[in-house]
């Protein structure tokens, strides 16, 4: 069966989603669009040349009898809502993050979906698809540094809009370590602490930059996420795990290495699009395949949605305090136990 999707939301990364679902995935169509700016929607339809239903709103769209999944990425705020009302009807929900803007709206998403007995909803952290956290998964999982001790990460963006502030640091970009990280090591976060370095040139006045976020898992795992955005070299993720036995370490994105000007080098690359290409058409696909194969999509869930709205609302207050702050999780319910999600991933 191929699986309907409805969009909602044709920005940036909805349209892209369309693209790959249209274009380069197998097993899925879209049958339906809308937007708050219905303009954008008949664009979209007309340039993917589409052959789907603009609705004038998610909620029309859902419940047109063609969407069996709902694909959210309309602007952060507007995510819980479709969400709710996309589990509702009982549609399979692939949301980009945020799930929701906040712990408590993450919170009503994991209990409307319990209250409907099945999973239906995937929370699109595609670093879980990327073949080399993949790679570093396996190898964690597998033993082959023993028991991990501590990770050194960085994120690293060359440049970011006017608009970027402080705190945009942990919901925008340190969130996709946030999900990434306890899923690597298999722990759940304690604590965190944010330290301040000495502040680049080339951050705009009410921006701090770089910041070092300091986690401690509840295993005794210390964390390091160095979050850099006016780095200006380049778009680049590093990390680095060391265990009790040896090291493993994130692979660089593949490039020619070149002989010129008197340098041996390998490029770098500035967007972070390029650098996880093929991880967002990973995810995509399999979000369709365990639909159909087993009835449940098995990507990042709801819970998964709620670590990380959770965790970012601390990292903020820690921000703020300069103190290291408690990460008080909820117990994590039998329903969401097992992740068995990505573990199909790793093991492919
Ligand atoms: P964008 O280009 O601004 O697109 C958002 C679109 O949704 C806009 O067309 C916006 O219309 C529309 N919209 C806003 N509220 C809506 C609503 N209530 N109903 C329907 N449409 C609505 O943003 P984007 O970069 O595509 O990001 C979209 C989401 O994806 C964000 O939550 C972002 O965090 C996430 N994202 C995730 C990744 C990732 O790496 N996983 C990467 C990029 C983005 P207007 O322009 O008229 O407001």
């Amino acid at each position: 069966m191929t699986l309907g999707f409805g969009v909602v939301g044709t920005g940036a990364i909805g349209r892209e989603h369309i693209n790959r679902i249209t274009n380069k995935l197998s097993g899925g169509k879209i049958v339906a669009v809308t937007d708050v700016n219905q303009e954008s929607a008949k664009q979209t339809v007309e340039q993917y040349q589409l052959d789907a239903i603009i609705y004038p709103d998610d909620k029309a769209l859902i419940a047109d009898e063609n969407v069996d999944a709902v694909l959210v990425t309309s602007w952060g705020p507007a995510h819980e809502a479709t969400v709710l009302a996309a589990i509702e009807a009982g549609k399979y929900v692939f949301c980009e993050k945020p799930l929701a803007t906040t712990a408590e709206g993450c919170m009503r998403i994991v209990e409307a979906e319990m209250r409907h007995g099945k999973k239906l909803v995937q929370v699109g952290f595609m670093r879980r698809y990327d073949s080399g956290y993949v790679q570093l998964k396996q190898a964690i999982d597998k033993g082959f540094i023993g028991e991990p001790l501590m990770i050194h990460a960085a994120h690293r963006n060359p440049t970011v809009d006017p608009r970027y502030t402080t705190d945009m640091a942990v919901v925008d970009t340190l969130i996709h370590e946030i999900d990434v990280l306890h899923w690597l090591v298999n722990d759940d976060y304690k604590s965190v602490q944010v330290v301040f370095p000495k502040k680049t040139r080339n951050a705009l006045e009410h921006l701090r930059d770089p910041q070092v976020f300091i986690i401690e898992t509840k295993g005794g795992i210390v964390i390091n996420v160095e979050v850099f955005v006016n780095c200006r070299y380049g778009y680049d993720i590093q990390c680095e795990v060391v265990g009790e036995e040896g090291i493993v370490k994130l692979p660089e994105p593949a490039g020619i290495s070149f002989r010129k000007d008197v340098t041996l080098g390998t490029k770098i690359l500035t967007d972070w699009k390029d650098r996880f290409i093929d991880a967002y058409d990973v995810e995509i696909q399999d979000f369709i395949n365990s639909i159909q194969k087993t009835g449940e999509p098995k990507g990042p869930d709801a819970w998964d949605g709620y670590i990380a709205a959770l965790t970012a609302d601390v990292c903020v207050k820690a921000q703020q305090t300069g103190e290291k702050e408690d990460i008080t999780l909820e117990e994590r319910p039998a329903f969401y136990r097992k992740n068995a999600v990505c573990e199909a991933v790793v093991k492919n």
